[in-house]
Formats: structure tokens, sequence, C-alpha cells
């Protein structure tokens, strides 16, 4: 028998809730139905990404909310700072690029981070930059970056602070408001549990201001257009009804337990997995801040990462995933982001400890978990 299980880095297993929620008959977005359910959904929406501003829905993955953060507030030959360490950090610079802006690129090795002393220097040499785009969690490399010293830095220039937060809202603390930060893309798939499909960008105050005068084009993603319709709770063009309906269920979940205790939980989680690997005799990859949604963990010396990834697909039935880019074959990364509890935790650990035994290398059965377990029961 085949039970499969969901343990990558996005997309992220559904609660049955949400899908029972989303298994309803189609209804019509332009119904009072629909409008009521929105109504619901927004006012979550604002509390989730700690603002007070609409957070506008998009029918799309995350990138391409992160291409709609970026052309609802640049020009061509605008220049801007890219916090770049993984390989979302070269999307934003990819995006960047495909629309003529210009790219002063803060570059850190893989692993590590850019600290926010950095960026306040960039800011100062360079007084043309009119905005810094960094991820939160890098999911490439399992680091998070320190957004809110970025924010403290840039909310006193011109420049907005851009976040792609696909994998840490709902995940790791991130106060848009309080802290500063202009705009925050996210995505369904990651911390809110959802199916791939949907993305978000929240635009503070100084955001939309710059947004009547970002002369990139757009059309779909014209947020300023968007924005009209959703202060009606309303919709511009057919949304993804299904998932803002299982939406509606994520924000209740996430409510009942309460912001803190998730992120105290993927904290929780995270460092059982880090303790995990550790005593598997294995080295975590980030030597920055390490991510609290998912953990990349270095392939024994020698052996080819993929091997790992593999055996937990064809022998477990379990799909983490591998490294990107410069990564592959170095770095396994298991996600613990969304719907994910201690328990799933011990599993993964269970798991690597008999790949890596059935690898034929030493493995004392029960030490991963036992680490991880100390953490839960507070003893580490
Ligand atoms: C998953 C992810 C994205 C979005 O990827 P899509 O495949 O477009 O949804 C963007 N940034 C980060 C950091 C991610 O983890």
């Amino acid at each position: 028998m085949k039970k499969y299980q969901l343990m990558a880095p996005g997309p992220t297993p559904v609660p049955s809730q949400v899908l029972l929620a989303m298994a309803q008959p189609m209804i019509h977005h332009r119904t009072p139905a629909y409008e009521a359910l929105f109504a619901e959904v927004r006012a979550g929406l604002e509390r989730l990404f700690q603002t007070s501003q609409d957070v506008i829905p998009l029918a799309c993955s995350g990138s391409g909310a992160m291409e709609a953060a970026l052309v609802n507030t640049l020009s061509a030959g605008d220049v801007v700072a890219v916090v770049s360490a993984g390989k979302f950090g070269e999307r934003w610079v990819e995006i960047a690029r495909a629309y003529g802006v210009e790219v002063v690129e803060l570059k850190a090795p893989y692993g590590e981070s850019v600290p926010a002393e950095r960026v306040a220097e960039t800011l100062r040499s360079r007084k043309d930059l009119r905005a810094v785009l960094t991820q939160h969690s890098e999911s490439s490399t399992g680091v998070l970056h320190d957004v809110r010293g970025y924010a403290a830095v840039t909310r006193a220039t011109d420049a907005l602070l851009i976040v792609d937060a696909v994998s840490s809202l709902g995940i790791a603390d991130l106060r848009m408001d309080t802290w500063g930060v202009d705009v925050v893309v996210a995505g369904s798939q990651k911390g809110l549990m959802l199916p791939p499909g949907l993305a978000f960008c929240a635009l503070g105050a100084r955001a939309w201001e710059r947004a009547k005068t970002s002369k990139l084009p757009k059309y779909y993603f014209n947020l300023l257009e968007e924005r009209k319709f959703v202060g009606r709770n309303e919709a511009h063009f057919t949304p993804a009804v299904s998932i803002i309906i299982g939406l509606r269920e994520v924000v209740k979940m996430l409510e009942a337990e309460g912001l803190p205790n998730v992120f105290a939980r993927h904290d929780r989680l995270a460092r059982a997995t880090r303790a995990g690997a550790a005593a598997l005799g294995l080295r975590v990859f980030p030597r920055a801040t390490p991510s609290p949604a998912l953990t990349a963990i270095l392939a024994p010396d020698g052996m080819d990462s993929e091997k790992i990834v593999a055996a937990y697909s064809e022998t477990h039935d379990i799909t983490i995933a591998g490294g990107q880019g410069e990564m592959k074959g170095k770095v396994f990364r298991l996600g613990h982001m969304g719907y994910a509890v201690e328990m799933d935790v011990i599993v993964a650990l269970a798991t690597l400890e008999q790949i890596l035994s059935d690898l034929g290398l030493p493995v004392t059965f029960g030490a991963g978990v036992g680490a991880a377990q100390k953490v839960f029961a507070g003893k580490s």
C-alpha cells in the first residue's frame, strides 16, 4: 500500500477541512454570495499580512505576484538593489531586467545572507535606488533574510522595500506595517496550506503612491485597477473562487491557533529538524539564520543528494526536494511549513535514518528522532 506524503518546500499538504470546503459546488463571482465570502477573506488577509491596507489576490503562482509587485511600483530605467543569495533572489533580478529595470546586485554566496548594514551602505552610495527587493525566506537555500533590518534602513529613504514572502507568510513573523515594509508578496501553496494558483500583493501607503507614477506596462496585473474592485469585495477578472473558499477555512484555522503560536510552531519544527540532522552527523546548509519554513541539509560527503530525494520518494512515498541551481546534488530540502506538526518531523527524520542506513552509512536508529523529541519536550 502507498501512503503518499508531501514534505516539500511547497506545494504543501492541504488540510482535509480545507479540501472539503473547496469541494462545494462552484458559485459565480458576481453574486452577493461571493462578495460576502470575499469580504470575510479580505479582512482575514489584512490580519495575516499584519497590515491595514488592502491585500490584492491574483490568480497566478507566486512568481506572478512578484512580477505584479515590480510592474506596479517601477518604471523603465529605474535602478533597484536586489538581495541575491539564491534562486529566488535571482528571479527578482530576471524579472527586473525583463522590464528594463537596472539592477544593483547585493550578492551573497548561497547559504548566506546580506546584512542590513550592507543594504544601508548601498542606499547611501546610490541615491537613485528606487527599491530594494528581497526574499524573506530564500527557499532555495533555507535562509531567512533580515527583513526587519532592511525595512529599518529603507524606510528612511525614498526606496521601497519589496519582499517576496511566498515561503514566510503564515510561517515567520513579518510585521508589514510596524516594520515599514512597502510591498509583501505571497502565494497560496506554502504557509497558507492551499493548492497552488492564488497569489497576493499587499502594498503599503508609500507603494500605492508610487503605483500612481509607475510606467511599466501592465494590464492583468494593474493593481490600482484591481484595488477598486477589491474595495467593493469584487474582483476585476474571474478570481480563483475555489481557492478563496479554501482560504476562508485557512484563516479560521490559523486564527484559532493564534499567529504567534503559528510562528512558534514553525520555529519548533525547524529547530527539531536541525537537531535531528545534526544528531545523524549531517550539516544543515545555511550559515546565516535558517528559515523556519524548510531545512536544507547537506548530503553526506561524497554522496549525491538526489539519491536521498529519490529514496524518500521511491521507497517511502514521501516527496521532498533536492537542491536547485548550483546546489543540485549537494543538498536536500525538507519542508515543514503550513499543515505541518511535530509528528511530521518525526516521520521525516525516521525515514532519513532508514535511508542513510540503506545507503550504507552507519546509523544509530532513533538518534535523529530522539534529538527532535528533546526539542519538542523542551529539553534542548
Ligand atoms: C515558492 C516560492 C516562490 C513562487 O514560486 P511559484 O512557483 O511561482 O509559486 C517565490 N519565492 C519563494 C521564496 C518561494 O519559495
